[in-house]
């Protein structure tokens, strides 16, 4: 087998006093899409961004190999065969959607008439290319994050990062640029993201990792990590509701805010006691991702 294409052994970062990452491990094999999934501040970014070099970590502590490349050393090698979907819009407002794109060729030193074609069918590719001449304050926030990983892909990366592409953006563009990363994908480009979205994770990720306040808690394939950490049915109510009734079987009992949810390994228990409340009291579903996450970083707010 080959090496991974990414290799993180014992990580940690501070910010001065403040430990941001605390020993994290992990590797993303070639061709893979690996998520990271936590909390407001978690240190997801922080190790997106000690990946391609923009931040340094405790370079005497642990290791980190990126297609076989040390960021703390050759982050412009790295750079070179990765492209980086930042969480912030970066795109130059002075310019057209083409110039921008034609910029960063430049940087990649790509010759020009490789950078036209390429350009070209990045638009395409994109479902942007009618815009080519506009400016980037004609865009909509889908279009400009279409535009942001078009950009990203101008020098044909083998890995591809990015920071929570989809966020604030509707569910057609966020489908849209889910299958677009399946094609990346199919292509043999290895993907590394960031996301907030369970079912973003759920949809497009391989494995992926659940980091609280600078810790790895835990990682695997999505449905795995349903499997393991939580059973697989719930009931959902009002909390006011919930005193009526006793469940008959064993359930595990969460409350939080208005709602009270019931797990259960055994459906039945969960429809029996949903049998004891008036009709249309909350609603029986499978576990989900978000279950889990919630589970493993606690439901309160981490701000
Ligand atoms: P979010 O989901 O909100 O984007 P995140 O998981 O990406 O969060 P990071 O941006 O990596 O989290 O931040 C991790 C912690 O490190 C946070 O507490 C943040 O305030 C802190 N932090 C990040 N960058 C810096 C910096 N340059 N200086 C000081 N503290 C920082």
């Amino acid at each position: 087998m080959s090496e991974p294409a990414i290799i993180v052994e014992g990580v940690s970062k501070s910010y001065g006093g403040f430990q941001a990452l605390k020993q994290v491990s992990f590797t993303v094999e070639k061709g893979e899409c690996y998520a990271f999934l936590g909390p407001n501040g978690a240190g997801k970014t922080t190790m997106m961004k000690i990946l391609y070099g923009r931040v340094s970590h405790h370079p005497s502590e642990g290791t980190i190999k990126v297609f076989g490349l040390d960021p703390h050393r050759n982050s412009l090698a790295i750079r070179s065969i990765t492209g980086i979907v930042p969480q912030d819009d970066n795109l130059d407002y002075e310019l057209t959607v083409e110039e921008n794109l034609l910029i960063y060729s430049r940087y990649y030193g790509l010759e020009k008439h490789l950078a036209r074609s390429r350009i070209d069918d990045l638009l395409d590719f994109m479902e942007i290319a009618d815009k080519r001449k506009a400016n980037i304050r004609e865009l909509s926030g889908g279009m400009r994050r279409r535009l942001i990983i078009a950009r990203a892909l101008l020098h044909s990366p083998q890995l591809l990062i990015l920071d929570e592409p989809t966020t604030g953006l509707d569910p057609q563009v966020r489908h849209h640029i889910w299958d677009k990363l399946r094609v990346l994908l199919r292509e043999g480009v290895t993907i590394l993201l960031t996301t907030h979205y369970m079912d973003e994770a759920f949809q497009i990720a391989d494995r992926l990792l659940i980091l609280h306040e600078g810790q790895k808690i835990t990682e695997g394939k999505p449905s795995e990590l349903i499997k393991a950490h939580i059973e697989p049915y719930v009931y959902e109510l009002p909390n006011e509701k919930a005193t009526l009734c006793t469940p008959k079987g064993y359930v595990r009992i969460e409350k939080s805010g208005e709602m009270i949810r019931y797990y259960a390994h055994d459906i039945s228990v969960l429809q029996h006691l949903a049998e004891c409340f008036p009709p249309g009291t909350g609603f029986i579903r499978q576990a989900n991702l978000e279950d889990v996450f919630l589970k493993l970083t606690g439901r309160e707010l981490h701000e």
